[in-house]
């Protein structure tokens, strides 16, 4: 119960403000540049740089921006870089066609691994093509406006038959969902992106075309302390989504190349899985691409979106992503107003709460689990709407985050590095507090900081969740319940 010394105002301008659990990534782009404060105040927690488009001045004067913008606000806003990867393309045609050309359906072609051909062999520009297809699979060029199946491969040509026709040009996209093509991950141009994004000390790295776990341990060693966030938009990759899961961090389901690779009507299911497999594995979950596309031009979304949205959520997505919408769309900050309206009013829902939630996780027998597991009971047992952890790798965080209790996760970090990596978790606000010698101290000093910042009221309960000795990376093993206000001293 409140006490009469509660701090009405304070509490007031916060909950006003109160965050959807489900966090929102913004990709930052020309449209938005003068408004990350708005969208911060909106519900943005992620921004997302996307390193396909703009250039490094543009890169480096959005971080300062956001950062900017955030520190004003203090509030914890990570930033996430999202690198190419080989995105794969035609060659040039015969000049004779004028760059582009439209295939039949039934038509018999040739294709060749080179950057420009002459007559009327199709090239691909892609290392290793002729070694990676075989008959039977598919050739979709042009980002699948035409779709081809491969019969021979002999001496120097794929032999393809066009299934669906259309018209390709030169450079377009080229999808070969079936082959597995041994493309080097990361590229030259992934490399010098990569070394940016530590220099400028960002916190996730979204990794496009990953088809293999190895490729994430690879570019992790180029990234030390960043997030692997790894971008399931191959036919491979949601093959191999069990090692992969294992390797990263996160996983994105980028449904734009996601969609052209595996069938479009399967593409609901293939996110189904991807979040649900995520979340079995402890690791957190991305939902990207069209999720509010109308509001590129629109100031309110379609009724199918405002469903995709609420749909993502109910899937138990950590995240939601705006990509055109405010990078080059029309109404950056009511994009994220929208989305972060929708994911309050279903996250309130019962059909929210009675969600199915996740086991224990027995590939963690630990006393971080078992600690967060309990705190997530306790909460929901005793109706308490606050947990908060103490964390220094934001392990213990992260388990609690999954089992998507009711209560606020309030995660106090003295970890610059743990605080921005925090924010992608649902459930989760991230919050920069001192390192203090004893567990007294901790708790003493966090109900001082809460209260200051208008998060608790005195006399409030919530729960604590901690590691004694402080200092030491993953021994979590306390959970206390608490009156704020009341001593915390445990002798
Ligand atoms: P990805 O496959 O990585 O998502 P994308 O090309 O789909 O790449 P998004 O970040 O999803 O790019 O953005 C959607 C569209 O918005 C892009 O195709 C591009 O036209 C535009 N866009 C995004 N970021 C920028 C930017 N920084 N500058 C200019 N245009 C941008
Ligand atoms: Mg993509
Ligand atoms: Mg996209």
């Amino acid at each position: 119960m409140p006490s009469p010394n509660l701090d009405l105002d304070r509490f007031a301008s916060r909950t006003e403000v109160l965050p959807a659990a489900t966090k929102i990534v913004a990709t930052l782009g020309p449209a938005c540049e003068d408004r990350f404060g708005e969208m911060i105040d909106a519900g943005m927690s992620v921004g997302r740089l996307n390193f396909s488009h703009g250039n490094e001045v543009d890169h480096r004067r959005r971080v300062a921006k956001l950062r900017e913008a955030a520190a004003k606000r203090r509030v914890a806003i990570g930033i996430l870089a999202d690198i190419q990867g080989p995105k794969m393309r035609m060659g040039k045609l015969d000049p004779a066609t004028g760059g582009s050309r439209q295939l039949v359906a039934g038509e018999e072609v040739r294709l060749e691994e080179s950057e420009a051909s002459v007559g009327d062999v199709i090239p691909v520009n892609i290392a290793g093509f002729l070694a990676g297809v075989a008959p039977g699979h598919r050739i979709l060029l042009a980002d699948a406006a035409a779709e081809l199946v491969t019969t021979t491969v002999e001496g120097r040509f794929v032999h393809a038959r066009v299934r669906r026709a259309g018209l390709i040009g030169d450079k377009k996209g080229v999808h070969l969902p079936d082959s597995q093509l041994s493309v080097d991950l990361p590229t030259e141009q992934d490399k010098q992106h990569i070394s940016l994004a530590v220099e400028l000390g960002l916190d996730m790295l979204g990794i496009s075309f990953v088809s293999r776990a190895e490729e994430i341990e690879r570019i992790r060693q180029l990234a030390p302390g960043m997030l692997m966030v790894a971008k399931i938009e191959r036919q491979a990759a949601l093959s191999n989504l069990k090692s992969i899961l294992q390797a990263a961090d996160g996983v994105m389901v980028a449904r734009g190349d996601l969609g052209v690779e595996c069938k479009l009507e399967l593409l609901p299911l293939a996110q189904k899985q991807i979040i649900s497999e995520a979340l079995k594995a402890g690791k957190f979950s991305i939902t990207a691409t069209e999720m509010l596309e109308s509001m590129v031009h629109s100031s309110r979304p379609t009724r199918a979106e405002v469903t995709d949205v609420a749909n993502a959520v109910l899937d138990g997505t950590d995240a939601l992503m705006l990509s055109a919408e405010t990078a080059v769309g029309e109404h950056p900050v009511e994009a994220v107003e929208a989305m972060s309206r929708i994911s309050r009013a279903i996250e309130s829902s019962s059909r929210y709460h009675d969600l199915p939630r996740v086991r224990f996780r027995d590939a963690e027998p630990t006393f971080s689990n078992a600690t967060a597991l309990a705190a997530a009971q306790a909460a929901e047992a005793l109706g308490i709407r606050k947990i908060i952890c103490f964390t220094e790798s934001g392990n213990t965080v992260r388990l609690l985050s999954r089992y998507r209790a009711e209560a606020e996760i309030i995660a106090l970090t003295p970890s610059e590095r743990t605080l921005h990596g925090m924010t992608i978790l649902s459930h989760v606000t991230p919050m920069l507090c001192k390192q203090e010698p004893s567990l007294e101290e901790m708790l003493h000093a966090a109900q001082l900081l809460l209260l200051e910042r208008g998060v608790v009221l005195q006399g409030e309960e919530v729960i604590f969740v901690a590691g004694v000795p402080p200092g030491v990376s993953r021994s979590t093993n306390v959970m206390k319940l608490h009156r704020i206000g009341e001593m915390t001293s445990m002798h």
